[in-house]
Parts: structure tokens; C-alpha cells; sequence
């Protein structure tokens, strides 16, 4: 592909930047996705600006990854950590420095992926003063998420009109999985265009060490029964099912949990971290668990070998990137029975599914593959052998590439 200026595309993610540190406050799957889909998207030609807010005063306003690939800070309110809940009054600051941004670039997109509710709104306000093809990508739809959470926040209202309009509007919605495709039939609008194209995973950085070796690199016994957590701690991710199940598990005493993900004292985080280790202290499993803290490279990777099973316990899960990051890694994965994990976990044949919440049944099936070492092997090479065919970045880059060539020719011809 040429580079020229239409295919010059925006990633839009005002509320996950794809260029800081990932699994903690509120950073995991949609900075990751951003960040991957983007470095896949300039190597397949495309050149890549990824929109996001900036959250603090000593970070780059500009992170250039590759020739064709950059992340781009605009400032949207005070520059400092903002949940997400908060951020909409800052969205026309934001939508305002992406118009100022183009006109010092000299150039305009021609076409936007949105990620997440909040960035749609700023992909349909950009619609209103140019030309403009938006793809979405929901990572999340309030009207699921609200379902599963005691406290609804006060946006919530505005957050559903916006996805609903968007899914009405945009030129295409990205679902990730089937699943995710039924709830927005369902839950949102019969109205609007979806293509289902899933999230990815780096098939070099994840299974390229055996489970043996990352033992010893981590310092773990190999007769360990490793059961491993990564994520965000928020209460929708349900470790505490996962706590609760190892203190029902029959190879309880011989088990290593390990809870893996990043966590700031005094931040919503932070809370659920305690919570979870008084859930640990009351079962009186301090002598088994370990919080290794946020992973990243060269560790993430060991971990998921090292691992007999790695359980991926939440309420609601639109893709689950963790699951597909294991499944790489050769291990096997006990997930809950919902949305995107429906997909990527095939019962008996990569891993096993559970009912949500439910900490007998996850209890069980853990047991199932702890007891069987050769059935674990077999389930986790049948898992490499899925991810290698169904969800590498390439595979995905490939996809969106084609969808936005398509819809881009549409909005010429259309023009014409
Ligand atoms: N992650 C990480 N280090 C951590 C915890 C999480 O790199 O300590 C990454 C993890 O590898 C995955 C992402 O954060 O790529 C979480 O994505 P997922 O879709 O599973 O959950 P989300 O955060 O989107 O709810």
C-alpha cells in the first residue's frame, strides 16, 4: 500500500492510552487492543496516529512507536487521572484538540476507529466538521455492564443514548465476538451495521517458553500446582470467586495462587486489592498466594507458561484478552461462562467454563485439570493451535485493513 493521505487513519481511545504501563488503573485490554491494532495497522501500510488524553504533566505529548505509528496526548481538562465515568465533560476540550491538531498537520482523517463509549461521541461530534468514515470498537456496553454492578454512576444515562446512537450511525461497529454481536442486537439497537472481527494476541511474545523453564526462571518448585490471575482488580473481574474456589479446592494445600495486576493504594484498585487479601486471610491461604503486582515484560510471559491453569473468573467479559494470552502460552483456561470467553475457551478442548460467581463449580473444574497433568498438556497445546489460527494482530490488522479500504471506497463513491 502507498502511503498517502487517505490512508492516513485515527485510532481514537480517549480514556486508554496505548503507550503507558498496562494493568493498573483502568489500563488493560483496550489500551493493549489500541496499541497492537495499531502497530499491525502501519505494518499492513496504514499511517496510524492513536488519539488519547493525556493524564499526566511528564508524559510525551507525542510517543512516536514506528515510522507509520504514533500516540498522540491532547490535553482535555486537568492532566491528571481521570476515571472514566468522569471524563465526558472534557470530550468537546478533546474533540477541539484533534480539529486544532489536523490544522497544525495539515491534513484531515478520512476515516476514525472509536474505542469505547467515549470516544464515540468524539468520532460522531468529528463527523459534524469534516468528511469522516467511524469504525467502533466497544470494549464494553454500559447496557451489560450496568446488569452485573450494584452502583450505577450518574453518566450512566448519557452513556447508553451515546452507544446507541453510535451503533445506529457509525459506518461499522467492530464486535469482537459473537457473543458481544448478540448483546448489542439485543441489549442496544436492532438498527446498524456490525462486523464481527475478535481482539488478537502476540503469538511470539506468549509461547515461546516451555512450562519447565519458566519455572526455574521464576523460582517456582516443579511439582508446584501453579493457578494463576492476571488483570485489573475490580470487582467485575471476579477474583474473589477465584479465592474462593482455591479454599474449596481439593489440592488446596498444594496449590500456588498467584494474582497478578498492578494496584494503587487508596485508588478503586487498590480497595478491591485489600478486599481480596482479607478474602485470602479469612480462608487462611497467606501461605499459598502471591501478589507478583502489575506484569509486563519479561515476566507477563513466564508467568502464563509457569502456570497449571490460568482462571479468568468475570462477571462480564466482552473478548478477555487474558484468556487468549494463556491459551498462547500453552496453558490451559477455567473461565466463566460469558460473553467473548464463551468464544475463545472451547470446553474440554482448551480449557473449561464455569458458571459466573458460582466458586464450587470453578473449584471443580481447576481440581479436573490439576489432577491430570497429560490432559492439561493436551488442552494446552489445543489451545496454542486455536490462537495460531484464530487470533493473531496480523490476522486481525488484516481484517480491519480490508473493512476500512471497503467503507473508505463506499464514502468516495458515495461522494462522487
Ligand atoms: N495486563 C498486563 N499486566 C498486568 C495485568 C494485565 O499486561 O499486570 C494486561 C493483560 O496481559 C491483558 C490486559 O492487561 O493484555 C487485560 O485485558 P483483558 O481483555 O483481559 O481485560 P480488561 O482489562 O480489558 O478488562
Amino acid at each position: 500500500m502507498r502511503l498517502t493521505s487517505e490512508n492516513r487513519v485515527a485510532l481514537i481511545s480517549v480514556s486508554g492510552d496505548p503507550a503507558i504501563e498496562i494493568g493498573r488503573e483502568e489500563a488493560g485490554g483496550q489500551n493493549v487492543y489500541v496499541r497492537q491494532v495499531g502497530l499491525a495497522l502501519a505494518q499492513q501500510g496504514w499511517q496510524v496516529d492513536m488519539f488519547t488524553r493525556q493524564t499526566r504533566a511528564d508524559q510525551a505529548s507525542i510517543v512516536q512507536h514506528t515510522p507509520n505509528c504514533r500516540t498522540i496526548r491532547l490535553k482535555a481538562g486537568a492532566i491528571e487521572f481521570i476515571s472514566r465515568d468522569c471524563v465526558f465533560p472534557h470530550l468537546p476540550e478533546f474533540v477541539q484538540a484533534l480539529l486544532d491538531f489536523q490544522k497544525a498537520e495539515g491534513h484531515r482523517y478520512s476515516l476514525v476507529h472509536t474505542n469505547y463509549w467515549l470516544s464515540s461521541w468524539v468520532g460522531m461530534q468529528l463527523k459534524k466538521h469534516q468528511p469522516l468514515v467511524q469504525v467502533h470498537t466497544y470494549h464494553s456496553l454500559g447496557a451489560i455492564k450496568y446488569q452485573a454492578i450494584d452502583q450505577i454512576p450518574p453518566i450512566a444515562a448519557k452513556r447508553l443514548t451515546v452507544e446507541k446512537t453510535c451503533l445506529e450511525t457509525a459506518d461499522r461497529i467492530v464486535a469482537t465476538s459473537p457473543q458481544e454481536q448478540e448483546h448489542m442486537r439485543t441489549y442496544v439497537s436492532t438498527k446498524g451495521k456490525i462486523d464481527m472481527i475478535p481482539c488478537g494476541t502476540d503469538t511470539d511474545r506468549f509461547g515461546k517458553i516451555d512450562r519447565a523453564a519458566a519455572r526455574t526462571a521464576l523460582g517456582f518448585d516443579s511439582d508446584e500446582k501453579i493457578v494463576l490471575y492476571v488483570g485489573r482488580f475490580d470487582p467485575r473481574k471476579g477474583i474473589e470467586t477465584l479465592v474462593r474456589a482455591i479454599g474449596q479446592s481439593c489440592q488446596r494445600s498444594q496449590v500456588k495462587l498467584v494474582i497478578g495486576g498492578g494496584s494503587t493504594p487508596g485508588q478503586v484498585d487498590g480497595i478491591e486489592r485489600d478486599r481480596i487479601e482479607s478474602i485470602v486471610a479469612e480462608l487462611g491461604l497467606q501461605e499459598n498466594t502471591i501478589f507478583p503486582g502489575q506484569l509486563g515484560d519479561p515476566k507477563l510471559p513466564l508467568y502464563y507458561a509457569a502456570a497449571d491453569v490460568c482462571v479468568v473468573p468475570s462477571h462480564y467479559e466482552p473478548f478477555g484478552l487474558v484468556a487468549i494470552e494463556a491459551m498462547a502460552s500453552r496453558t490451559p483456561v477455567v473461565a466463566s461462562d460469558v460473553g467473548g470467553l464463551q468464544f475463545t475457551v472451547i470446553p474440554e478442548v482448551t480449557g473449561l467454563l464455569a458458571p459466573p460467581k458460582d466458586d464450587l463449580a470453578f473449584a471443580a473444574a481447576i481440581d479436573r485439570i490439576l489432577l491430570n497433568p497429560d490432559w492439561r498438556n493436551q488442552l494446552g497445546q489445543t489451545a496454542r493451535q486455536r490462537v495460531e489460527i484464530a487470533f493473531s494482530w496480523q490476522s486481525v490488522a488484516i481484517r480491519l485493513s480490508q473493512l476500512y479500504t471497503k467503507l473508505l471506497d463506499q464514502s468516495v463513491q458515495q461522494a462522487a
